[in-house]
């Protein structure tokens, strides 16, 4: 304890003392050089120096006390070479008694290090990343004690700070140093939400900038941050009871638990905090560190259990900070950034300004990808370490017609896209023109074109598009988006309002279609080791029918005596069929019988989802008033390709001679028997497919609400019977896709695709 210098007097004073050199201003480099000056006076150190990181990755010597002062701005590290490459690599402390021993040690003849053994140095982090590394020299071997090493990551981590805000050095100086990410990027990921849209990136969760870092009372903030850490065991407590639904799978919580009680988590907070840190500063302290160590980690275990760190560390801090999440003001143009959301996490953003959604992981049907088509949000998912490589504030494009995100694009390429954008306005405008005409084929066929919806936000659609109804209402998406189980009274509120809102224009509500991987957090749900053949949908609802009784009986209720079309997801036998409408004909009855009117009229149908039933159609269409194929799951089971895993899923072709056999005989069947048959899955809203379908003879095609506009331009532009006449020699074909030449016939046809 000889020499301890800093830690006696502790960082506040020093950082005081700092603070005092820097009013005087003067020019950048002598601000560097008093910083470097009074930590070594502060640490009894002979050596100080700063290294900052240059756009490509080197490290520079930008000020040193005690090393030569022409090796500043001469002295530059490779990543990854010596010890402050080390030190950038690990993301934390390096404390070494005798640093030349090292074998990463990497001597720099410039610097005249030579008679110095002791070395620690510390990553200056932001946001995670190291934008800089601090170190102090000793010429006697030693170890430097646990509270240096603390004092000197307290130091830089104001450093990094006052690097970023300008105040160590002028823009200019700041300009080549990478602070974070600042070059353009490209990132490839899937599309979830189509659409166009540049603006600003809002990271969902964004560290809560610690207003204050320093704090005047140690023993207080240590207070401060017990108290929070507690209120976060309780809530999680509270969330694995389940008392409070939180949308967060149990193991995630569990694994939450885990952490909020960890020594490890909770001495590093402490040990900040007693540093002279708020407990705000603290957290995001101790999360840099977490951040930077586990960035080398490949193993996709660790990354999660990372994310779990990270998501503890915003709950902390928000508990800090009395913040609830969301709901914060966004600027014009807001990109949302987020690893992935949760329930209802994107309707507590304002919408006017909400222009588009990247995340890192997520699939088709999360959340949040059909809550952004429901508004409209452009949205492109699994862009692998989007987070990592984009800051708040950035500018960005979001293209979710080829599936990417550009990252602070240059100029020219914002100019492109605006124009791409423009364009696309225009093709917009167009299709609203189309709205009210009908949707005719050139030789007089009348096409009947729906909406898919699924959320009372999915209801101004109906007006724009001009759709003729909602040919699929998925009725899970309430129980998705809700922290809790929809009540009797919430779903009769919500069927009423889509009633209303289509004003007389049918709506097929198509009961729970749960299960498989659409798991709800608030339903105990046993793992599958095939949950697409698994327990889901109208087997459920048949096997534990008293959730399917209240659905029913608030679709009845809802009616209140008008036209209601029910529909079953993922009927595979027709006595399962049977079972359901006899479950719907029992809760008419039971409505009457308290005086209530029965739905007039009542249809009920089923969706053409599993293969079986294509071969049993003779059987099953006289039991229902209407099908609809849902060709998404049809074409997974037919396919046996997994449509939520992209490795297979773009294996097959609907355009194809056997998924458009298939789907021709169906039509076929419904017309002998005179039964009415929809198309409502994906296809049925692209150009192309939809061409394919109305040329085997479907007349019903219900779509999202993106596809409503092209599909009527291509229908207006069909004549049918020739296309009809090309498409059925097509399929005689004996590839396995028939894309291409279904698209020239198309063009042969002049179809406006
Ligand atoms: C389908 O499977 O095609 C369908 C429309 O239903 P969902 O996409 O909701 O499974
Ligand atoms: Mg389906």
């Amino acid at each position: 304890m000889a020499d301890r210098g800093l830690a006696l007097r502790g960082p506040r004073s020093l950082l005081r003392q700092i603070r005092e050199a820097m009013a005087g201003g003067g020019p950048a480099q002598a601000r560097l050089d008093m910083v470097v000056r009074i930590i070594a006076a502060s640490m009894v150190a002979e050596v100080c120096s700063i290294y900052l990181r240059r756009a490509s990755g080197d490290m520079e010597l930008f000020a040193t006390e005690g090393l030569k002062p022409e090796a500043v701005h001469v002295t530059r590290l490779r990543p990854g070479e010596g010890l402050v490459g080390e030190i950038v690599r690990l993301g934390r402390p390096l404390n070494l008694s005798d640093a030349p021993q090292h074998p990463r040690f990497a001597y720099r003849p410039e610097t005249g290090e030579d008679p110095y053994h002791a070395f620690l140095g510390v990553p200056l982090l932001r946001g995670g990343r190291t934008v800089g590394v601090l170190v102090v020299q000793n010429r006697t071997s030693r170890h430097y004690e646990e509270d240096e090493v603390e004092d000197l990551q307290t130091i830089s981590m104001v450093l990094a700070e006052m690097v970023a805000g300008g105040e160590l050095m002028g823009q200019e100086e700041l300009k080549d140093i990478e602070l974070a990410p600042h070059r353009p990027e490209r990132l490839k990921g899937a599309r979830f939400a189509d659409g166009l849209a540049f603006g600003t990136a809002v990271l969902h969760d964004a560290p809560v900038a610690p207003e204050r870092l320093l704090s005047e009372n140690p023993a207080a903030e240590e207070a401060r941050l017990h108290a929070a850490v507690e209120v976060l065991r309780a809530q999680i407590d509270e969330m694995l009871e389940g008392h409070h639904l939180s949308g967060i799978p149990y193991e995630v919580l569990e694994t939450y638990k885990m952490f909020a009680h960890d020594r490890g988590w909770n001495r590093a907070l402490d040990e900040a905090v007693r540093s002279g840190l708020t407990a705000e500063a603290a957290v995001e302290r101790v999360r840099g560190e977490q951040r930077a160590r586990f960035a080398q980690a490949r193993d996709g275990y660790i990354r999660e259990r990372l994310h779990d760190l990270e998501d503890l560390a915003d709950r902390l801090l928000r508990i800090l900070m009395g913040e609830t999440p969301g709901g914060r003001a966004l600027p014009e143009n807001a990109i949302l950034v987020a690893r992935n959301l949760g329930p209802a996490d994107l309707l507590e953003y304002d919408r006017t300004r909400l222009k588009g959604l990247l995340l890192e992981e997520g699939s088709t049907a999360s959340h949040a990808s059909i809550v952004a088509r429901a508004l409209g949000i452009p949205c492109v998912g699994r862009l692998e370490g989007l987070r990592d490589r984009i800051s708040e504030g950035d500018p960005v494009i979001v293209d979710a017609e080829t599936g990417e995100a550009l990252l602070r694009p240059r100029a020219d390429v914002v100019e492109a896209f605006k124009a791409r954008a423009a364009l696309r306005a225009q093709r917009r405008a167009e299709f609203a023109k189309l709205r009210d005409t009908p949707a005719l084929t050139r030789d007089g066929a009348r096409i009947t074109l729906l909406m898919n919806a699924g959320l009372a936000v999915d209801l101004d659609n109906l007006e724009e598009t001009g759709a003729e109804g909602i040919g699929l209402f998925r009725t899970e998406f309430q129980f998705m988006v809700s922290e809790e189980l929809p009540r009797l009274k919430a779903q009769t509120e919500l069927y009423a309002k889509v009633l209303e809102a289509a004003g007389g224009r049918p709506v097929t509500f198509r009961t729970l279609d749960l299960g498989g991987d659409k798991v709800l957090p608030y339903m105990q749900a046993e793992r599958e080791d095939n949950p697409a053949l698994g327990w889901r949908a109208v087997r459920m609802g048949l096997d534990r029918p008293a959730l399917l009784r209240m659905q029913l009986r608030a679709l009845i209720s809802a009616a209140g005596g008008r036209e209601l079309r029910i529909m079953f997801p993922l009927v595979a036998t027709v006595d399962e069929f049977r079972a359901a409408r006899a479950m719907v004909e029992q809760e008419v009855a039971w409505a009457q019988r308290r005086g209530r009117p029965a739905p007039d009229p009542l249809r009920v149908g089923a969706m053409i989802e599993a293969p079986s039933l294509v071969w049993h159609l003779d059987a099953l269409l006289p039991l229902t008033d209407f099908v609809s194929v849902g060709t998404n799951d049809l074409m997974q089971y037919m396919f046996a390709a997994d449509r939520g895993n992209p490795r297979v899923s773009d294996r097959y072709d609907p355009l194809s001679p056997p998924a458009l056999r298939a789907l021709a005989a169906i039509q076929a069947a419904c017309a002998e028997t005179g039964t009415s048959v929809s198309v409502c899955g994906e296809v049925a809203g692209r150009p192309l497919e939809a061409f394919a379908l109305v040329a085997i003879g479907f007349e019903r095609l219900s779509m999202p609400p993106a596809g409503a506009g092209p599909v009527k331009r291509m229908i207006l532009s069909l004549d049918r019977e020739a296309a009809s006449r090309g498409v059925h020699t097509l399929l005689r074909s004996p590839a396995s896709s028939i894309r291409n030449e279904i698209e020239t016939l198309a063009r042969k046809l002049n179809v406006a695709l």
